[in-house]
């Protein structure tokens, strides 16, 4: 028998977040809890077993609150930009519950980025006093397995960077992406459910538009897509109502179970 495991969606918003501060538009003041999107994150709940942050937000905090997250075994990274990367300094609450330090599983750059964005955490010069984040990284060079799951790295385009994107099991969290290279298609074949980046209808030279996403998805030909790292350009209730069967936007909150 196969195991399982639990996704909880913890963020969808782009790097602004939806409300976006000072924004007068329908989206930002819309009353429907779908369309509060706090930035993209993940969290991986492998059955009897670990359970995986997929980057550190700077909502990572509030997402905790929100849906209880009490525990993280390991943190995977997609990247360095700053919204999936400054909420790092939250895992030190973590580390207090769970008396110990965190495996961060990325690629060279988003390690390096980290070593140098929070050289506080990774010098042996810092007094412990005030409480530093305990963290030890582990460069991703291929598959890697936490628990009963098995990570498989997916190179996306980001704008000319190369990032990574994951797939575990039947499932694949694909974020931050304007284009997927051509080896990496064959890593995502016969994937069941996919969370793929859909910023918004108008391109954008680093992430997928809604027009671009679906066409991804019709390749890809997934049981159930859901799209992330959406700006208030896509109100909740409206977009879903014009995708296809088994496409939606996803939303903070949304949990689903996914074969390993
Ligand atoms: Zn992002
Ligand atoms: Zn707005
Ligand atoms: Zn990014």
């Amino acid at each position: 028998m196969s195991a399982a495991a639990r996704v909880l969606v913890l963020g969808t918003g782009t790097s602004h977040g939806v409300p976006m501060i000072g924004c007068e538009c329908d989206t930002c003041h819309s009353t429907d809890p779908r369309d509060r999107r706090s930035r993209a994150s993940i969290y991986i709940q492998i059955e009897g077993g670990p359970s995986v942050l997929v980057d550190t937000t700077p909502d990572l905090r509030m997402q905790a609150l929100a849906h209880g997250v009490k525990r993280v075994d390991a943190i995977v990274y997609t990247h360095s930009h700053a919204d999936h990367i400054m909420g790092l300094d939250e895992v030190r609450r973590f580390n207090v519950l769970q008396k110990s330090a965190i495996p961060c599983y990325g690629d060279e750059r988003t390690l390096e980025d980290l070593r140098r964005i929070y050289a506080y955490a990774f010098s042996p010069d810092t007094p412990h006093g005030g409480g530093i984040p305990q963290v030890v990284t582990a460069r991703v060079a291929g598959e890697f397995c936490i628990g009963a799951a098995r990570f498989i790295p997916i190179p996306l385009m980001h704008g000319s960077r190369t990032i990574l994107g994951y797939r575990v099991g039947s499932f694949a969290y694909l974020t931050d992406c304007s284009g997927i290279p051509d080896a990496s298609w064959p890593l995502l074949s016969g994937v069941r459910t996919v969370i793929l980046d859909a910023l918004r209808e108008r391109p954008h030279p680093t992430h997928l538009s809604l027009d671009q996403a679906l066409g991804v998805v019709q390749r890809l030909a997934p049981q159930r897509a859901l799209f992330t790292h959406m700006c208030h350009d896509l109100p909740h209730a409206a977009t879903c109502a014009r995708l296809p069967s088994g496409v939606e936007l996803a939303y903070d909150g949304l949990t689903f179970e996914i074969d390993l």
